[in-house]
This record gives structure tokens, sequence and C-alpha cells, in this order.
């Protein structure tokens, strides 16, 4: 029996300590370890990766990634699970790795090590959910090697959505510019404990090859700002003022990208808008 087998249950552990759940930390926490066995094989996560794991908790995930023989990072901003997960590392034999600060604030790149792929995996906490996920997706160096996330549903939704879903807005055409994106199963509220009201999804999302990527991101960011803030508009219409600020007539822009001046945003694919980002950027620099 390894020390990490030893140890007491997590909920038992949590319930020794008399730990509640912080609502405003956006903690529900996992106890299957079906499921969290399930996430870590859907992460792929195993012996010679290093798993950045945001919000351990009390740490049933974290036991599922350790288990798979990964070093792990975890990164937990609530000092209240210290004595547990202090329990943790001693058991982990040196593979784990805590640091009690905001994951907002993470700079992945000062955590990566050569050699050894870095791949994010975590429940994530729903309040911080997706600001982290477009942190991730915008810093660079890009470092990681692949996410394996958990959101609430309608923002997994979201982050994989196409062209023409109800669901496509911002977040998926970002998430297009850099990474391939599969919503790999559903996860039922009565899975976590306390329950959230709503549903979760785990998302798979791995970076496209270098030249594959479409890397303004700072433009594209304040095309789709535009274009998806008045979504029920016409992009004529919703595009102006984005357009007289860098000099271009917004028919004639719309036009050279090959984009219908009478559609709505929610029609055009991302490499509509990554042309449109590409002649914003050109007509911006040269004024
Ligand atoms: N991983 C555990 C599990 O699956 O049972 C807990 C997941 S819970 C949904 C989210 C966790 O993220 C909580 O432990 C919470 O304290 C932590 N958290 C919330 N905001 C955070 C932040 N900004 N930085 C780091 N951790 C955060």
């Amino acid at each position: 029996m390894s020390a990490l087998d030893a140890l007491p249950s997590v909920r038992a552990s949590v319930e020794a300590l008399g730990l509640r759940a912080h609502k405003s930390l956006g903690q529900h926490f996992l106890y299957d370890l079906n499921l969290t066995q399930k996430i870590v094989r859907a992460a792929g996560a195993g012996k010679g990766d290093l798993v950045i794991e945001v919000g351990p908790g009390p740490g049933g995930l974290t036991r599922a990634l350790l288990h798979s023989g990964a070093h792990v990072i975890a990164v937990e901003r609530d000092p209240r699970f210290a004595p547990l997960l202090q329990q943790l590392t001693e058991a982990s034999g040196g593979a784990l790795q805590v640091r009690q600060e905001d994951a907002l604030q993470l700079d992945l790149g000062a955590l990566a090590r050569p050699g050894e792929p870095l791949k994010i995996v975590s429940n994530l906490p729903y309040n911080v959910g997706t600001a982290l996920l477009v942190n991730w997706l915008t810093q660079t160096p890009r470092v990681w090697f692949s996410m394996t996330l958990m959101f609430q549903r309608e923002v997994a939704e979201r982050v994989v959505a196409q062209a023409g879903d109800q669901a496509y807005g911002r977040l998926a055409v970002l998430r297009s510019a850099v990474a391939d994106a599969h919503l790999l199963f559903g996860v039922p509220a009565s899975a976590f404990t306390p329950p959230p009201k709503v549903d979760s999804a785990v998302v798979h999302l791995v970076p496209k090859a270098d030249g594959a990527c479409f890397d303004d991101l700072e433009a594209l960011q304040t095309v789709t700002r535009a274009a998806f803030g008045q979504r029920r508009k016409m992009l004529r219409a919703s595009l102006k003022a984005c357009a007289k600020a860098a000099g271009m007539d917004v028919v004639t822009w719309l036009e050279s990208a090959g984009i219908d001046p009478a559609a709505r945003p929610q029609t055009v694919p991302p490499e509509g808008f990554f042309a449109l980002a590409r002649a914003w950027r050109t007509a911006q620099s040269r004024r």
C-alpha cells in the first residue's frame, strides 16, 4: 500500500477538519474516485508530465493525478486547505508541490520545466474559470501541452462552439485562434459536494501548430468585442466605429475579408474574424 493509499478518504479529512465550502471561491468538491480517475485519464496525464492543477481544495483530483505518476504543482488560494495539502505533499514522495496563491496571477512560463510536457488539469472555480482560460490562451510564450478543464456546462459549450451555434461568441473565436477543443463528457451537479446549481462538463484543449495559430490576439479581441457586443446587429453597423477609428470604410473592410456586411457575428467563422483583425491592424498601424 502506498503512502497515498494510507491517507483517510478526502471526505473524511474534510469532515474531520470541519471545513465548509466557500461559495465566493467557487468551492464544489469531487469525492468520487471513478470521476477523478476519469478526468486524469482524459487528460492523458502520467509519468514524465508536469501537471498544473488550479484549486486542489482538499485534494481529491490531486490524489488521482499523483496516482498517475505525474509531477503536480497545485495552486490553491484558500489557506484552510494547507494542512490537508501538506499531508498529501508528504505522502507524494516529492511529486507534489503546493503554492498558496491566486491562479489569476500565475506565470505559466516560470513553472514550465524542459522535457516535461505541461498539462493543465483542473476542476475550475466557476467564478474565475473563464478569466483563467483567457489568461492561458493569451499568455506567450505558449508553454502548455494540453488543458483538461471542468467548467459549468454553459461555459464549456461557449469554449467549443462553432459558427452558427447558439453558444458561439468571443470566447470560441479567441480559443479557435490558438487551440482545438472538444467537450469530453458532462458531469451532473449531484457529483459535487456541495452540488452547484448547474451541471458541468469537461473540455480538452490542445494548442494548434505554430503556423496554424492566429497570433494578434489583441486586434482579434478589439474586433470581436465590437462585433459580439451588439450580437443582433449587422456587422456593418456594429463594426462601424471600429472601422472609423482605424481609418477604414466598414463595408470595404468587411467585403475585402470575404464577409457579407449584412451578416450577424454568430454566423462568421473564426477565420473571418482573423481576416478582419489582420486588416484592422494593418490600417491602424498606418495611422
Ligand atoms: N479540485 C478540488 C476538487 O475537484 O474537489 C476543488 C475544486 S473547487 C471547484 C475550486 C477550487 O479552486 C477551490 O478549492 C477554491 O478554493 C480554489 N480557487 C478559487 N479561486 C482560486 C484562485 N483565484 N486561485 C487559486 N485557487 C482558487
